[in-house]
């Protein structure tokens, strides 16, 4: 299970489905999902998933990476770990998604699509969490989901957090820094990722990590992403992690850009940057008879996309919050 990435890249499921190490018993649960226990007792449980879209391979890579440590012995795990990688059949051929955004459809929304290898996974997904937390007592949960972006970015790596009641953990939030995340992006709204899903059923500590641009598999820079790396190393065995440079800048949502129709006109080019900042006023989008302008002196564009299913999200409008 060492070979874990390749092994759910050839799509068989493995001969041994259970074993032990030095450190942690571990078992196979299905395609793409393996839970790693430590031999001794421990008070965190963490989610560490991956290729939730298909063609995001450098985060792929470092999971692979990571897995490859541990079960060599030279991360002794402090965790109860469940590893996912999210979407197995993208992740084969290379593609975001194959049939609909899986990273839509959690929370129960993938009901709402046509039936698709996407709404399966999510459900099974979903069920997995479930399984996963019911079969352990830790108070400290954090979920950790590892994304590129399509589009260039002021800020390469940054975090997205979901929407939750509590204000979230200032360590946590620092930790983010520590692992090379420039900006922080809160939602104020439910959605249908898995962050948000796990965060809201489970009540984890959540962030969706977006760690540069999409490359396919072997053309990745790892090297942009060692910070990250070398956090989540120093996570898994409960070590400090490297010092943040600087404290990421944190940012907040404060509209949704939504495509209702065909006639839906983003006023942005493929070039447009994420974290690009507009001034008051710009028209920022139209669809029929509705147009989307910025409300605030200044608001940054995240994730603009023109092209999404009608009803999608077709760009996030921010403010920094200070
Ligand atoms: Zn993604």
């Amino acid at each position: 299970m060492r070979d874990f990435l390749a092994q759910t890249l050839k799509g068989k499921a493995p001969g041994q489905r259970q074993g032990e190490t030095a450190h942690f018993r571990w078992q196979w649960w299905d395609e793409g999902i393996l839970l790693l226990m430590p031999l001794q007792p421990v008070e965190k449980a963490l989610i560490l998933s991956a290729g939730v879209h298909g063609n995001e391979t450098a985060p792929v890579e470092i999971l692979d990476r990571l897995l490859k440590r541990l079960f060599d012995g030279e991360l002794a795990l402090q965790w109860r770990l469940l590893v996912v990688l999210g979407n197995p059949s993208a992740l084969r051929s290379g593609k975001r998604y194959l049939h609909s955004d899986m990273n839509r459809m959690f929370g129960g929304r993938w009901q709402q699509f046509p039936e698709s290898v996407e709404t399966q996974r999510a459900n099974v997904l979903e069920h997995t969490l479930e399984k996963f937390f019911e079969s352990g007592e830790e108070k400290l949960r954090w979920h950790l989901d590892m994304h590129t972006a399509i589009r260039g970015s002021y800020h390469p790596r940054f975090g997205v957090l979901p929407a939750r009641p509590l204000p979230y953990d200032e360590a946590y939030l620092a930790w983010l820094g520590c692992a090379g995340l420039q900006a922080l992006v809160f939602h104020r709204a439910p959605g249908g990722t898995f962050t948000h899903f796990s965060s809201e059923h489970f009540g984890t500590l959540s962030c969706t990590l977006e760690l540069g641009k999409a490359q396919p598999f072997g053309e990745n820079d790892l090297s942009q992403f060692a910070v990250t790396e070398a956090a989540l190393a120093a996570l898994l065995c409960g070590g400090e992690a490297p010092a943040a440079q600087d404290p990421p800048l944190r940012y907040k949502v404060v509209q949704q850009i939504t495509r209702h129709s065909d006639s839906f006109v983003l006023h942005m080019t493929g070039q447009t940057l994420n974290f690009t900042a507009f001034p008051r006023g710009t028209l920022l989008a139209e669809d029929s008879d509705t147009r989307y302008e910025v409300k605030h002196d200044c608001e940054y564009v995240l994730f603009p996309n023109p092209s999404v299913a009608i009803g999608m999200r077709a760009g996030l409008m921010l403010i920094e919050m200070k």
